[in-house]
Formats: structure tokens, C-alpha cells, sequence
């Protein structure tokens, strides 16, 4: 029996993940704390929806699959209207058929990006304190995901995160 290594899995484009919520999940817990001034409630829920999307776009052929990916400048210049961002790309180069010899009939790429809904548990925690500075929200996010992913001996790629602004 072959040994499977234990690498993680390569990283070729990036994600972000996106919190969508699910009306349907269970709240586990609720907790609050309190340091000094600032007072940190934590809500945890499970069977809840994140969608991780990725962050480059990719423009594919409808008839066959084949894909280049947004960043890819050098290919999709090639395509006679191709704009950074547009939507869709038209009369590129012939592109080889994946389903046997000689090329694909179509020459017109439409752009996506790809994502992924997923159910997970997910903890809410919100500070109840300004948090207008986005470097300081990144800052913090950051050194709780390290914590986690330290504390509780999981690879730090499987805990993601998302921030978002609170209004009063
Ligand atoms: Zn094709």
C-alpha cells in the first residue's frame, strides 16, 4: 500500500470566503464577554452557508470547457474584442477539442467565476466597539484565525473568515 502524503492540497488561485448565512441553522451557543471597554459577544451556529468564491475570473468555452483564466493577458488578447473585465470574448485563436483530434468548432469564451456553497458551522463574533479600521479588522481577523487554527491543531487554510462593518 502506497503512504498518501500529507501535504496540504496546492493553492493555484485565490479564494475568499463569503458568509450567506442560513436561515435554517442551529445556534448552538451564545457567549459575551468583557475586556476592559470593549465587550466581545460570540454566537456559534451549525449547518450555516459560506460560499467560497474564487478571486480571479475565468473565461470558458461553452461548447467544450476549455478555460483561460482572467489573469492569462497574453491569451486573451488574441480574442479581437478583449477588454480587461468584459463579459464575454469573441474569434480567438482555435483552441484544441478536449474529445478527440483537431479543434473546437467555437472561438467565443464567456467569463464566470467559479464558486462554491457549502454547509459548515460558523461563529459570529461581533465587538462591540468601533470598527471603522479596516487595517486594524484585518489585523484582528488574522491573529484569530492563527489562534484557532494553533489551538485546536487544524490547518490553517480550513478556518476562513469574513469581517463586515457594523452601523450605529
Ligand atoms: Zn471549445
Amino acid at each position: 500500500m502506497k503512504a498518501v502524503p500529507l501535504t496540504a492540497q496546492e493553492l493555484k488561485y485565490r479564494t475568499e470566503a463569503v458568509y450567506i448565512g442560513d436561515k435554517n441553522a442551529d445556534t448552538i451557543s451564545t457567549y459575551s464577554y468583557d475586556f476592559g471597554d470593549i465587550k466581545i459577544n460570540v454566537q456559534s451556529t451549525a449547518n450555516d452557508s459560506l460560499v467560497v468564491k474564487s478571486t480571479e475570473d475565468f473565461y470558458v468555452c461553452s461548447k467544450c470547457g476549455y478555460t483561460i483564466v482572467a489573469d492569462e493577458t497574453g491569451k486573451l488578447i488574441q480574442y479581437i474584442d478583449y477588454k480587461s473585465k468584459v463579459e464575454a470574448i469573441k474569434d480567438g485563436p482555435k483552441h484544441a477539442s478536449p474529445f478527440g483530434k483537431g479543434f473546437c468548432i467555437n472561438t467565443n469564451l464567456n467569463k464566470y467565476s467559479l464558486h462554491h456553497e457549502f454547509k459548515t458551522d460558523v461563529a459570529k463574533i461581533e465587538f462591540e466597539t468601533d470598527t471603522w479600521d479596516y487595517a486594524t479588522m484585518l489585523s484582528v481577523m488574522y491573529a484569530l484565525l492563527n489562534a484557532f487554527a494553533d489551538v485546536l491543531s487544524i490547518e490553517k487554510l480550513d478556518v476562513k473568515a469574513c469581517l463586515t462593518y457594523k452601523y450605529y
